[in-house]
């Protein structure tokens, strides 16, 4: 879908390289205090900071290294998200508690303040916007509760717990399990945040720039003659701009070759080569038949920062086009099944 720009993969290798650092420089410095480097590695690997800075390394060394899956938006947000939960939770509660030597005093500092500041900073330059979406933060937010569940089930066979809030030898279970709660529901929110802030950032206003054609001959009926042609769910989408319940539409699941066409004006807006499957309930087109054939326009209403689709020749209201399409501009055209009429090409069946 998306991939990452030269700089980014740049960036992304000075990210990665840092994580390494850290936890190499924190290997080292355990190892020296156990002799061992396997009890040494098995202990590091009880702590969340641990795993978050080695969940970075991998998802930036393999971005830095130009792996699609790694530019994933969903997978970015959440490994930026876990990271900047360590340094949060780092910040408040655990700075300082501990006596340090000089490599791991080094060590903790890349692990909890560095590498924590630079994941968000390279995600605010250069993660590709517009892509997370309402749900993804729920799924985040198993992360921490995958965690207490496996550091606790460790801290049950061994009596040994990797932070004072989740010591349930010294809180007891009622205690600990409220404050796992707590750090999933503080995970979720910040999630919240994390996908207000990528749809305020998406590049939506590149596509409402897009020119339209002046010469496209304009239907401009009265509201009333309107009403006389369209059925009244054709009337409520296109001319009042509603939308139609998902799943219902007629078009939705054709996959039928042919042209659809605008249901008020007969406009050809989309081709069956562009349809794809989004899952959404609504027809999904990755872009118009011909690009001054729809009007793309900001629309800010339901608290939301959407591009509406209209039909270039009669106004009438189609849907709305976002950033997260399958095709090579990253569009996906969703448009009520309300909104068209298909015509089957001759030719095909
Ligand atoms: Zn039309």
């Amino acid at each position: 879908m998306s991939s990452l720009s030269g700089a980014a993969r740049l960036a992304a290798l000075l990210v990665a390289l840092t994580a390494w650092a850290g936890l190499a420089i924190q290997w080292q410095a355990s190892t020296a205090l156990t002799g061992s480097a396997g009890a040494a590695l098995w202990a590091m690997l009880r702590f969340f900071t641990i795993l978050t800075n080695v969940l970075v390394a991998i998802v930036f060394t393999a971005a830095a290294l130009g792996a699609k899956r790694a530019a994933r938006p969903f997978l970015l947000g959440g490994t930026t998200l876990a990271i900047l939960l360590v340094g949060i939770v780092y910040f408040l509660l655990l700075r300082g508690l501990l006596e340090l030597s000089a490599g791991a005093l080094l060590a903790d500092t890349l692990l909890h303040m560095v590498t924590p500041a630079l994941v968000p900073l390279w995600w605010l330059a250069f993660a590709p916007k517009g892509g997370l979406r309402p749900r993804d933060p729920l799924l985040w937010a198993l992360l921490p509760l995958a965690y207490f569940a496996y550091a606790l089930a460790r801290g049950a066979a061994d009596g040994r717990y990797p932070y004072p809030f989740m010591n349930v030898a010294a809180l007891g279970w009622g205690q600990t399990l409220v404050n796992g709660l707590a750090i999933a529901a503080g995970f979720l929110v910040a999630g919240l945040l994390l996908v207000r802030l990528d749809r305020a950032l998406a590049p939506l206003t590149s596509a409402a720039d897009a020119p339209t054609s002046p010469d496209m001959d304009k239907m401009d009926l009265p509201e009333a003659e309107w009403k006389e042609r369209l059925t009244p769910e054709q009337y409520h989408v296109l001319r009042e701009g509603g939308t139609e319940r998902a799943f219902t539409g007629v078009l939705y699941d054709n996959h039928d070759d042919g042209a659809y066409r605008c249901a008020a004006c007969g406009n050809e807006l989309f081709d069956s080569g562009t349809k794809f499957d989004s899952g959404s309930g609504w027809p999904s087109f990755t872009g118009p038949a011909a690009k001054d054939h729809v009007t793309l326009l900001e629309d800010n209403s339901h608290g939301m920062r959407r591009v509406e689709v209209r039909c270039a020749k009669c106004g009438g209201h189609l849907g709305h086009v976002f950033p997260d399409g399958p095709g090579p501009e990253g569009l996906r055209y969703c448009i009520n099944s309300a909104a068209l009429d298909f015509e089957a090409r001759e030719d095909g069946k």
